[in-house]
């Protein structure tokens, strides 16, 4: 029988939403016991809140100074051997379990599988592959364990609060790096919805035009109490942060309204809006791709169109 242990992502003492998406596909498995690991300096509050997402047998916790940051280099040998007697670990396909999840693959010596959007069985599952063109079914060795990335936008986190898993020190014995250290976390400060969890996310793309321009994106999102996103492009030109980036090398969204402005809809921008609910388009290019994948799409200049939409919200 499968035996899930699923890794905790938190950041500032909490417990990251993609955690409760990852117990969802451990959930999938069907197996004996769904356990989450937390490994923090701090580990209290962080276990407490994972001990309430349903589906969880128990929370076991690695309470170090050395976990104070998530480095993926200090926390990979302590999953390595925290998994010992489990078939299957569990790791949100965020920025953090891109790092953290190849490294205890190479640790356990198996391939990694990633970005799996359903679960098929409990050694097959599926995932995107060519930028999510098309979704390939992988089948792991059973004799393995299998090391697997959860695409957190594929599944809906599992319910909070009616459980009450029991919370368990673990002793990990293992010799911890010290070549790779904590320096600096540089944050960016916002009061807007996080872009990875929004319902609502209004993105612009290189047809905003300029950093200045951008300002027509962010207050039409906090109008409507939107995250906001931007293409690779409006990225690459400077108009706003890469944290913002959406699609194939950035994130992957699932808001229940997406709105790209002045995105033309490349491949890559579109693998990452594939579970988003209602895709509103506005383009001054009626054949722009975007228009393909839009359920509502609005033909126009946005530096027109977008004023009148917010006069007439
Ligand atoms: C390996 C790889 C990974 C990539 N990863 C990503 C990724 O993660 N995310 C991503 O977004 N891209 C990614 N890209 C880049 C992607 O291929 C496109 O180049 C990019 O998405 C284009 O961004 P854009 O739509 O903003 O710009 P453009 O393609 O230049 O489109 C701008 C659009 O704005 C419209 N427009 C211009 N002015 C106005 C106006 N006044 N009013 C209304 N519309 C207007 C134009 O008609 C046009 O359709 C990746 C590429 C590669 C090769």
């Amino acid at each position: 029988m499968s035996k899930i242990l699923v890794i905790a992502e938190h950041l500032g003492g909490k417990l990251n939403s993609s955690t409760a998406r990852a117990v969802s596909a451990a959930i999938a498995v069907k197996g004996e016991a769904i356990d989450v690991l937390v490994l923090a300096d701090s580990v209290d509050a962080i276990a407490a809140e994972a001990a309430k997402i349903d589906g969880v047998s128990r929370v076991l916790t690695v309470a170090r100074a050395e976990n104070a940051h998530p480095l993926a280099a200090v926390l990979a040998p302590q999953i390595a051997k925290a998994a010992a007697g489990y078939s299957h670990v569990f790791v949100p396909s965020t920025t953090f379990g891109k790092d953290v999840a190849p490294r205890v693959a190479a640790l356990l010596g198996v391939a990694q599988v990633s970005d799996v959007m359903s679960v098929e069985g409990a050694h097959t599952f599926k995932r995107p592959i060519y930028a999510g063109n098309a979704i390939i079914t992988v089948e792991a060795d059973p004799a393995y364990a299998v090391v697997a990335t959860i695409r957190s936008a594929s599944w809906p986190a599992a319910a909070i609060g009616a459980n009450n898993a029991p919370v368990e020190a673990l002793a990990v014995d293992v010799v911890l790096p010290t070549h790779t250290r904590f320096i600096e976390l540089k944050q960016g400060a916002s009061d807007r919805p996080d872009l990875q969890s929004a319902s609502k996310v209004v993105s612009g793309g290189r047809g905003v035009g300029s950093k200045e321009n951008f300002d027509i994106i962010f207050k039409f999102a906090d109008k409507i109490g939107a995250a906001v996103g931007a293409s690779r492009a409006a990225v690459d030109a400077g108009y706003v942060p890469s944290d913002l980036q959406v699609g194939q090398t950035g994130k992957i969204i699932a808001p229940e309204l997406y709105m790209a402005i002045g995105i033309s809809g490349a491949i890559q921008h579109l693998t990452g809006i594939k579970d988003a609910g209602t895709i509103v388009a506005i383009n001054k290019d009626a054949e722009a791709p975007i228009f393909e994948v839009a359920d509502f799409g609005l033909v126009g200049d946005l530096f027109k169109l977008i004023p009148e939409l917010e006069a007439s919200l």
